[in-house]
């Protein structure tokens, strides 16, 4: 249906929507898929990238080693193949740095998952790293048993050496780059995942070229950093650290990329954004969680089998339960993590709901909706200006291009417009 079939394998986070429109009176019945994020080394990691957000963790686990166990990788591995009523199922591996298990881990999680797989389930691995710990065994290992690898780059190195560095603060580009190196000679399928603050944000066409053109990604994912400025590394408190962008930031930033891609890159180089926002163009239900009425299907675990409501929730009041006492498909299908998917759709503000790009937006990730509306009213997403500006940017050429899609024609044909169709109109 995408551009691309740029689909929840590719999404960091996915959420298929499977409480939408359920008000919790009813039965809830327990989702037919669901996505884990999962920790095996906690937030443990070799880099000091000065907007992480989950390196405080580690202060939830005083006493651990931070490895997750032989019994919680099979407690795991099975709860979770018996827990998908899908065919299909993702592995999602992520930090910290994940890589810092050893390859050993892995090879059991390969084991277990063929112990435990149905007969024709497809089971896939994703997982993400900062790439510096690659070396050639890695990335044979990915080869063979087909990992998607998310590596994180945020562009050329005086822009990605910005913020992501190493524990004594030296820059970690060149290492990076080695690891990009060893994954393309061993042909291991990868996406790029930046992240976008005020150090790379205004130079979108250097980050976007960069990763085309030298990086030679065709899969790029754009994460704007709105980082909490606090001590807890909790999601409270309603200031934001110098290295966040604006809304306005991030919305020019978008807005750049898209005129340069929708001229002479679609169908060859896949943004998730825009993929996304294509499919919903294009009647179907937002793919990632963030532009869902509502979430609550992408979790995530820490190395020692605790449950959390999302990878961006790891604190103890959204803490849900251990897979080792609970069964995870209990857990999920719980009322604490029902409640908190449809708190997303239920604590939308007025202003959100009267807005003309809700359609695709829907008031973004609750994470970020720390600002007040113009009415004064709670709940608007700190993004917002960025946006309301990129959704009604882009509502021309999306109409196009779905229309394409809807006649089975490729929509990189509405690169021969030669750009000639108005990108400025708001959705009537
Ligand atoms: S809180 Fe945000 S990132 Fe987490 S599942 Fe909901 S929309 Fe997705
Ligand atoms: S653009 Fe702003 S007002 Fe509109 S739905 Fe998104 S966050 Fe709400």
């Amino acid at each position: 249906m995408y551009t691309n079939g740029f689909d929840a394998l590719r999404s960091k986070q996915t959420c298929p929507n499977d409480f939408k429109n359920t008000p919790l009176t009813m039965k809830i019945s327990p989702p037919s898929s669901f996505h884990v994020m999962t920790k095996p080394r906690g937030a443990i990691c070799n880099l000091d990238c000065k907007y992480c957000y989950f390196l405080k963790k580690e202060s939830l686990y005083p006493d651990s080693d931070f490895k997750m166990s032989e019994a919680t990788l099979d407690a795991h591995t099975q709860q979770y193949i018996e827990a998908q009523g899908v065919p299909e199922v993702t592995f999602a591996w992520q930090g910290g740095e994940p890589t810092l298990m050893g390859l050993d881990f892995f090879k059991q999680a390969i084991a277990l998952q063929k112990k435990y797989r149905r007969p024709s389930m497809q089971i896939h691995n994703a997982l993400q790293t900062n790439g510096t710990t690659l070396d050639g065994d890695w990335c044979k290992f990915f080869k063979q048993h087909n990992f998607l690898i998310g590596l994180s780059l945020d562009g050329p190195q005086h822009l990605h050496d910005a913020y992501r560095v190493d524990k004594g603060g030296q820059p970690s580009f060149d290492k990076v780059m080695a690891g990009l190196g060893l994954l393309k000679i061993h042909q291991v399928e990868f996406n790029i995942l930046t992240t976008v603050h005020e150090a790379n944000a205004d130079q979108p066409l250097d980050v976007y070229r960069f990763m085309r053109d030298e990086v030679g990604t065709q899969f790029i994912q754009f994460i704007p950093i709105v980082e909490r400025k606090n001590q807890s590394g909790h999601q409270e408190g309603y200031q934001v650290t110098k290295r966040s962008l604006t809304g306005k930031k991030y919305g020019q930033f978008l807005i750049t990329i898209f005129d340069e891609w929708v001229r002479r890159d679609v169908g060859r180089v896949f943004v998730q954004i825009f993929d996304v926002a294509l499919g919903v163009w294009s009647g179907q239900p937002a793919s990632l969680c963030i532009f869902g009425e509502t979430c609550g299907t992408a979790l995530a675990m820490e190395h020692n089998g605790d449950l959390y409501s999302c990878d961006h929730y790891v604190e103890p009041r959204h803490f849900l339960g251990n897979i080792r006492e609970q069964n995870m498909l209990e857990i999920v299908a719980g009322p604490q993590q029902v409640r908190f998917g449809l708190d997303k759709r239920d604590t939308l503000p007025r202003y959100c709901q009267e807005c003309n790009v809700r359609f695709v937006c829907n008031g973004g990730c609750p994470k970020n909706r720390i600002r007040r509306s113009p009415h004064g009213e709670e709940g608007l997403n700190y993004l917002c200006e960025g946006y309301k500006s990129f959704f009604s940017h882009i509502d021309e050429p999306m109409k196009i291009m779905a229309r394409l899609l809807h006649m089975k024609r490729p929509p990189a044909e509405i690169m021969l417009m030669g750009g000639k169709f108005n990108s400025k109109r708001s959705r009537s």
